[in-house]
């Protein structure tokens, strides 16, 4: 079927972004898996592709474009290529759209020119060691100075994705203790800057996956916030999670998608190449079969990644339909590469091979952003259960 989602202009940007992964990514991507993180200059040269900027109005230095479609090609190109931009993606999916929805017009004139340069890289800290699913739960607290000048914030947040190499990080807090009849009344978000007393960064986190993407613990010990960096209402900022999270939700959703395509790119050249008992791994009827089921699958989820990407655009994304998305992606891209793995034996185990690490890579798109059995939930309630 025809893919209707990209024009001239994003194919052209394809172009662009798979010649600068070759040229700039390619050859380093090993020393900075080995190293657990990419090199803080690397977000620089993303910014100077204006990767950063796209959504941006022109008057901050943006290119002003109200579309994820760039961003999603850069998805698809990254997984075809079984790379990692480290934790950049944050910074855009997750940091940008609460400037553009909760940021006055100071707030903008300061933050975005350097968001859009890579000077200011942001990250978003919901989770907590205690608490992750159930965000209102949370314990880190920002309590108003009697003058109202600024916010003590104290407590700590775990899983922050971009978390060390972060400059500004949307850090939710309880300002109010929650309601009796409304427990996500009395958080409130921060655009805390990284660079305060008593702001630290702890371990960067070792993980399954992602292991190009910087991931931390964070610790508040009496963090002074101004109060020019609230974002939005005090106590407001559950709702503000409410209302951005069908973004990052998509983000996954596609994602997952883009890395389902990739397994079976890489799958099916393996099997090409690859010979068992005198013939290659493809002539199995097996082998066809599997790979058949699974472009089957990425179809269906392409499909779905599309219109979610359509819906997002349009503004109508309703946070039971990203949830959906979400969930369906991120379940076949867990089908799918896990079969994919299997067709390369067990060369499909080791990471030099691209599929090992997309095996690892894609476990966590069921967990974050919300677990597949909270997007369960989110879809039961749309539907009145
Ligand atoms: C690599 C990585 C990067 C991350 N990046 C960020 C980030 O940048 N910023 C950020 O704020 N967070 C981030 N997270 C956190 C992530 O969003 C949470 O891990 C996720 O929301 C799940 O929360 P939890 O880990 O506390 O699990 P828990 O909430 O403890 O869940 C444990 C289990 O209980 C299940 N469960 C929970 N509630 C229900 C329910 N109502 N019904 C049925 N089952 C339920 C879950 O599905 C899960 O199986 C990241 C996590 C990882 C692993």
């Amino acid at each position: 079927m025809r893919r209707t989602v990209f024009n001239e202009d994003h194919e052209a940007f394809r172009e662009t972004i798979r010649a600068f992964i070759e040229a700039e990514v390619v050859p380093v991507h090993d020393d900075w898996y080995a190293a657990g993180q990419v090199p803080r200059d690397f977000y620089y040269k993303l910014a100077e592709l204006g990767i950063f900027g796209i959504r941006v109005p022109e008057e901050y230095g943006g290119a002003g474009v109200d579309s994820h479609k760039f961003e999603a090609v850069m998805y698809e190109e990254t997984a075809r290529a079984g790379v990692s931009f480290g934790g950049s993606g944050v910074h855009v999916l997750l940091g940008l759209p609460y400037i553009q929805m909760l940021a006055t017009d100071e707030q903008k004139r300061r933050y975005l020119p350097k968001f859009v340069t890579g000077e200011e890289m942001w990250a978003l800290a919901m989770t907590e060691p205690g608490t992750g699913s159930d965000l209102a739960g949370m314990k880190t607290t920002a309590k108003r100075s009697a003058d109202g000048s600024h916010y003590v914030l104290n407590g700590a947040k775990t899983f922050i994705t971009g978390g060390v190499h972060a400059d500004r990080v949307i850090v939710c807090a309880r300002t109010s203790p929650p309601r009796e009849d409304d427990r996500r009344f009395g958080i409130s978000l921060f655009a805390v800057d990284t660079t305060s007393e008593g702001y630290s960064v702890g371990r960067k986190l070792d993980k399954l996956g992602l292991k190009v993407s910087d991931t931390a613990e964070l610790a508040f010990t009496d963090v002074k916030v101004p109060a020019e960096d609230l974002l939005g209402e005090e106590n407001a900022g559950f709702s503000y999670l409410g209302r951005n999270l069908p973004s990052e939700r998509w983000g996954i959703a596609f994602g997952a998608y883009a890395q389902a395509k990739a397994a079976v790119r890489f799958a099916q050249q393996y099997v090409q190449e690859r010979t068992v008992f005198g013939k290659p791994v493809a002539a199995f009827q097996n082998t066809k079969f599997e790979l058949a089921a699974c472009q089957a699958e990425v179809d269906a989820a392409e499909a779905v990644a599309d219109r979610a990407l359509e819906a997002l655009d349009a503004g109508e994304l309703t946070p039971a339909e990203a949830a959906s998305a979400k969930l369906f992606c991120t379940e076949v891209a867990h089908r799918v590469i896990d079969r994919c793995l299997q067709l390369h034996g067990g060369y499909g185990f080791m990471n030099e091979y691209p599929i090992a690490r997309l095996y690892a890579d894609n476990r966590v798109n069921r967990i974050y952003g919300g677990t597949s059995e909270v997007m369960k939930s989110i879809i039961a309630k749309s539907m009145g259960l």
